[in-house]
């Protein structure tokens, strides 16, 4: 393999989180770029590697057959050495706490969905995370834009895992790269639907038909446009998600359930940024946007309006470039949405 040299990167940078890491973690396997990085999540109340952010770690060094050192449950510097190009196959990973599957998929799928075989991932941890790509996003969000451009993944939800037990499970089914097309999703996409999904998993009626009012009431949906799943065992857990399809879009917007929130709380959040969003009349929300810069990428081509341009999308950016030579034009549209270009 190609010696490289060494990318250093500060873990504080941009938004300072987990998501630093895993960009690194994708196109260090990908690419055979070597990487040590210092304080890590240094932005977040509970810095250093958590054991979600190690499975990471151990998943991309799988991919390649990293050379890892200081990859320990706490560890503020990681030194990552790629020691052969990116292999597919059959991988399982189990994060051992109720740490987002997606988050682990998210660090490997580029790599995988970049190659000319098919792999195959299982993931055990927590599906419906907060702060996380909850499975519904991923299934009806990302990888469908995904699969546009010519990566190709399914997602199946195996097993529910909720905060803070865990133990869900999703498998991955990833099929070799093809052409595909450059993405281009510039213009204003029209809603054309709208639907609410409650999920309610061992947990009292009435949080799913408080949750359902608020929707009927302040979301503007009609009672056939909500629909209920009820899991009478298993885990306990709640999740709320409006979806708004745009044309070849969809957009997916999430409330999590969690201890001491008021049911119409979960359902409030995920009804402010869908309102938000469309507002601005375009395809693509913030949380997609963030994940769809590394692909457009690995491709070097590609580009999309996003309603607000956030944080982990600008810091994700500044991580690309640190491992690819590609450039990312902004061009501001009107309120805060972004028209977002890669080269
Ligand atoms: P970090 O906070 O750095 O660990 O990154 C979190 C990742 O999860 C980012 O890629 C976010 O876009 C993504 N994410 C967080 N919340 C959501 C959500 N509600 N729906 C979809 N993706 C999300």
């Amino acid at each position: 393999m190609k010696v490289r040299r060494l990318v250093t990167i500060d873990g504080t940078c941009g938004e300072g989180g987990g998501q630093v890491l895993r960009t690194a973690l994708s196109l260090a396997a990908l690419t055979g770029t070597p990487f040590g990085i210092e304080k890590i999540r240094g932005r977040r109340r509970t810095p250093g590697l958590r054991q979600q952010h190690l499975t990471c770690v151990q998943a991309a060094a799988a991919l390649c057959a990293a050379r890892v050192e200081g990859g320990k449950v706490g560890s503020g510097e990681l030194l990552f050495r790629p020691g052969h190009a990116p292999v597919a196959g059959k991988y399982a990973f189990d994060i051992a706490t109720a740490g987002s599957t997606s988050l682990v998929l998210q660090t490997v799928l580029p790599v995988l969905a970049s190659l000319a075989a098919p792999s195959s991932v299982s993931l055990t941890g927590g599906t419906h995370n907060p702060m996380a790509p909850p499975v519904p996003f991923l299934q009806a969000s990302f990888l469908p834009v995904l699969s546009h451009m010519g990566f190709h993944a399914n997602v199946t939800l195996m097993r529910y895992g909720f905060y803070p037990k865990g133990g869900g499970q999703i498998t991955c089914e990833i099929a070799p790269r093809s052409p595909g097309a450059p993405l281009d999703l510039a213009g204003r996409l029209p809603v054309t639907s709208r639907r609410a999904a409650i999920l309610l998993a061992g947990l009292p009626d009435h949080i799913a038909l408080r949750e359902r009012q608020i929707l009927l009431a302040e979301g503007g949906l009609g009672e056939e446009e909500i629909d209920t799943m009820v899991l009478a065992q298993g885990p306990t857990g709640n999740t709320v998600w409006l979806t708004a399809e745009q044309g070849p879009c969809t957009a997916l917007f999430t409330g999590f359930g969690q201890r001491g929130k008021p049911a119409e709380q979960v359902a409030r959040e995920a009804l402010a940024p869908a309102a938000f969003h469309q507002a601005s009349g375009y395809g693509v929300e913030e949380h997609l946007a963030d994940q769809l810069l590394l692909y457009l990428a690995i491709r070097a081509d590609g580009r999309f309006a996003v309603s607000r341009l956030n944080l982990h999308g600008s810091t994700n950016m500044e991580i690309i470039r640190l491992f690819l030579p590609v450039t990312f034009r902004l061009t501001p549209l009107e309120g805060e949405a972004v028209l977002v270009a890669c080269r």
